[in-house]
């Protein structure tokens, strides 16, 4: 539908603006304003780059992907006539400096800008256009040694969005005063993508459509240079590299030096009109799913630049200090960076080929790091091998099956402890002696090491946590390896007579579209509580039954409605049973195979809540698991009879006695509140939760927090970032203990990695489950925690369930949803909403 519009939009722009004027390069005509007056719908944008693509005939314009909201996105290839005339030369050539490490001789270094992937970030793409125009007039010169692709706008869904805002918001005169409307976005802002993500965490984990179309695009170029453009504080001067501390280790000492070289042209520039900016400061390359960070890992030259606007500025704004920034001074800015880069570039292209071409010569030859490769058990749930497979392949790296058994000694991610490792043929090896080596290492690595504890984000992301795989890193040589393939899932339901019932068996999130497929097929469930064996095999907990009672009207096609659901979800089995019942544990037609639900969901939404932990939620919902969930604005409007769920996102929610009382009602009618992260502070007090468990352990606590308040109080000011810190928990894993018994743990074992994002503390609960807690010895399995936040962590809960009449409340105060790639995490949140019903 929008896709269409967007279509015609572009046939009457360009019919009207005729063919007379090709030669024309000004965007001002086609997108009737000029630069800086006001902001550029996307349409627009798409209708000048198409032009221009017409107008230099040598440059290539490819749609390298789409939208949610259908929006196309761009890749616009700009180099001289003869550079295009060879391209496809060039990037093979370049293509096997990063295979083969071998470098080509040719001159030409390659540069990609990439606009906008904050959408509120608005400057970003109105500066991408004011390049593309500079390319092909006054600074065609520098696309002689260079090619440059650029990405004019990455997340055009967030950028209209706030171009719709500035649109409503706006009169004919910008008001320069920060109170104004044009300078308050209104929930959820134009910052993240449809699914409210933000794109800018999302590099290395490709969760959402764009980047997987994004990142897909990059590796077909490989640069040498990449610039990811951003906006920052209305009152901060203007931020290119070299960036801040802490590094990852990995990043070579010719990246920090280029980026000097970089930083130091840009500077020359700056200097010229007098421009503020700063460098080596907020701005870190650790977390490896950054538009610098990334691209660092594949020996480019990764890097943010950051004006001074987003969101709040508008068309112009006053600043702090009195000074009005305006959008065409923001605009100057990111151009003059952009254009500044690309000479930089050329300047120095020579040495960043030969880097670069290093750089994977020695992923090849002599990788990063301490370890030869990883080891990953085929005892692992294929789900998880599935999880990480994919994620490999997603990011260019390579792996094998081991064709025999062998011993070696490796790092048990489990304990981080030297081990010898059992290594069995048909294991899942990953060599590290290969071309994308470093960001294997990085994506594996056990426990990055900080240079520095100030860092923007989480300091450890290790997908073995993240997918609760047993895995090794290896100190020994690696195994040799054959080609990878998945155990192939064909579940055979055929039979003689009539089924009487069949057993699905899974153990993580991808089994979830096939439950909520039959739920919403009407098909009648149940969910085994306690274990059976029927024929020798156990079904464990959590397995779901289909009986033949229940099911009549669907019967007579339901062996095949299973088979077709289930082929090829790795992990999940489905078998036929006979008769009801079982060799142990209880028949089928028992009280513990209790029956589901399929629940009518609601989900908070609106100017309480993170749209972040909305937007994972929604997410899961729509394009995860395909099931229907009513996003309602604020608690007030909540018709609760109409829901059997309902889910609170992390939010700081105002809610009155009549109100709680409204809900506790529905609550103990048998209805299902399910609270992520902060959103749990609403129990306290009314639905179990507490943050301590009693005085003595108030008091204990707050002793705690005094001795290191104490500590600091005679700390130098210039201390006092770094002593915030001690109370801080960027980003963490900690092994939780599960009571595997409860159905809102089915799936897992007795343990869970679970990521911290936060010192916020809650007791264990006195008259509830505590299905996840952390015990009185904590440390992190991996990564940092300040030392004031994780003395707090003791005792805590980080997952339970109040029970209240035949409802429930469902507490989740760690984030299982994190990103949407600590995927371990997600059957917690699924087993909430759809086995909550036999809680
Ligand atoms: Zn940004």
């Amino acid at each position: 539908m929008l896709r269409s519009r967007l279509l015609s939009l572009f046939v009457l722009g360009f019919s009207a603006w005729g063919s007379s004027s090709l030669a024309q390069t000004s965007p001002t005509p086609i997108l009737g304003h000029p630069l800086g007056e006001s902001f550029t719908r996307h349409h627009a944008v798409v209708d000048y780059v198409t032009h221009m693509a017409d107008v230099m005939p040598h440059w290539e314009l490819e749609e390298y992907g789409t939208t949610t909201e259908g929006r196309p996105l761009l890749g616009l290839i700009m180099s001289s006539p003869a550079n295009m005339a060879n391209l496809e030369t060039l990037r093979a050539n370049n293509m096997r400096r990063v295979n083969e490490g071998v470098d080509s001789g040719d001159p030409v270094v390659w540069v990609y800008l990439s606009y906008n992937v904050h959408g509120n970030e608005a400057v970003c793409t109105e500066a991408a256009m004011a390049t593309i125009e500079a390319l092909a007039t006054t600074h065609a010169h520098l696309l002689d040694r260079a090619v440059v692709v650029m990405d004019p706008c990455v997340n055009p869904d967030g950028r209209d969005r706030y171009v719709h805002f500035q649109d409503q918001a706006n009169g004919p005169r910008p008001n320069t005063d920060p109170q104004a409307w044009e300078h308050d976005e209104p929930w959820p802002g134009g910052r993240p993508n449809h699914y409210l993500f933000d794109m800018n965490r999302d590099l290395a984990w490709q969760t959402q459509r764009e980047t997987q179309a994004r990142t897909a695009f990059y590796r077909k170029w490989q640069p040498q240079v990449h610039v990811d453009f951003h906006e920052q504080g209305v009152n901060s001067p203007y931020y290119f590299a070299p960036a801040a501390e802490p590094y990852h280790k990995i990043i070579t000492p010719w990246q920090r030096e280029c980026q000097g070289h970089i930083g130091a042209n840009n500077a020359k520039y700056f200097d010229q009109r007098g421009a503020l900016y700063f460098t080596r400061e907020v701005f870190d390359l650790f977390y490896p799913s950054y538009g610098d960070t990334w691209p660092m890992f594949q020996g480019a030259i990764g890097m943010t630049y950051e004006q001074g606007g987003s969101g709040r500025a508008g068309r112009a704004i006053e600043t702090a200090i009195g000074d009005t920034l305006t959008l065409a001074y923001r605009i100057q800015n990111h151009t003059e960076s952009g254009l500044s880069t690309i000479e930089s570039a050329s300047m120095h292209a020579d040495r960043m080929l030969k880097e670069f071409s290093a750089f994977h010569r020695r992923n090849l030859e002599e990788p990063w790091g301490n370890h030869e490769g990883y080891v990953v058990p085929a005892t692992n749930d294929p789900a998880k091998i599935h999880w990480l497979t994919s994620l490999l392949d997603a990011n260019g790296i390579a792996y094998g099956r081991a064709t025999a058994s062998s011993k070696g000694t490796g790092l048990d991610y489990a304990d981080l402890t030297s081990k010898k490792v059992s290594i069995r043929e048909g294991d899942l090896i990953i060599d590290a002696r290969q071309a994308q080596s470093s960001m294997l290492q990085v994506l594996m690595d056990p426990n990055p090491e900080l240079s520095d504890s100030l860092t923007y984000d989480i300091t450890t992301w290790a997908l073995p946590y993240a997918y609760g795989l047993e895995a090794y890193a290896m100190t020994s040589a690696m195994p040799r390896t054959d080609a990878w393939s998945p155990a192939a899932t064909s579940p055979s339901l055929d039979g003689e007579g009539p089924a009487y019932a069949y057993v699905l068996h899974y153990h993580t999130d991808l089994g979830t579209p096939v439950l909520a497929d039959l739920l919403q097929a009407g098909v009648k469930a149940r969910v085994v509580k306690r274990p059976i064996e029927v024929h020798g095999t156990t079904y464990p907990r959590g397995a779901v039954v289909i009986t033949r009672r229940n099911n009549e009207a669907l019967w007579p096609d339901m062996a095949a409605r299973l088979a077709n659901l289930t082929a090829n979800v790795p992990g999940m089995t489905v078998a036929r049973l006979e008769s009801g019942m079982v060799t142990s544990g209880p028949d089928l037609g028992a009280y513990d195979v209790a029956p589901l639900d399929a629940p009518r969901v609601a989900v908070v939404m609106g100017d309480e809540v993170s749209s972040l932990s909305f937007g994972e939620v929604w997410f899961t919902f729509e394009e995860v698991w395909e099931y229907p969930m009513t996003a309602v604005r604020g608690l007030d409007r909540m018709d609760w009879d109409a829901y059997d769920v309902v889910v609170l996102p992390r939010g700081w929610y105002d809610v009155d006695k009549d109100q709680k009382d409204a809900i506790s009602a529905w609550i103990r009618e048998g209805g299902r509140l399910v609270a992520l992260g902060a959103a749990c502070n609403l129990g306290i007090e009314s639905w179990g939760l507490s943050r301590y468990s009693d005085d003595d352990d108030k008091a204990e606590r707050r002793d705690e927090r005094d001795s290191h308040a104490k500590e600091d109080r005679y700390a130098p000011y210039a201390m006092s970032a770094r002593n915030g810190i001690r109370s801080d928990i960027p980003g963490a894993v900690y092994e939780v203990a599960l009571d595997e018994t409860h159905p809102l743990a089915y799936g897992y074992g007795d343990r869970y990695w679970s990521i911290k994002t936060s010192g916020q503390r809650y007791a264990h609960l006195e008259n509830g489950h505590n299905v996840g807690i952390l015990s009185d010895d904590v440390d992190p399995v991996s990564g940092f925690a300040g030392v004031r936040a994780n003395a707090q962590l003791r005792e805590s809960l980080s997952f339970g369930v109040h029970d209240m009449g035949r409802g429930h409340v469902i507490y989740l105060a760690d984030n299982v949803l994190f990103r949407a790639f600590w995927k371990d995490g997600h059957k917690f949140f699924a087993n909430a909403i759809f086995f909550s019903s036999a809680m």
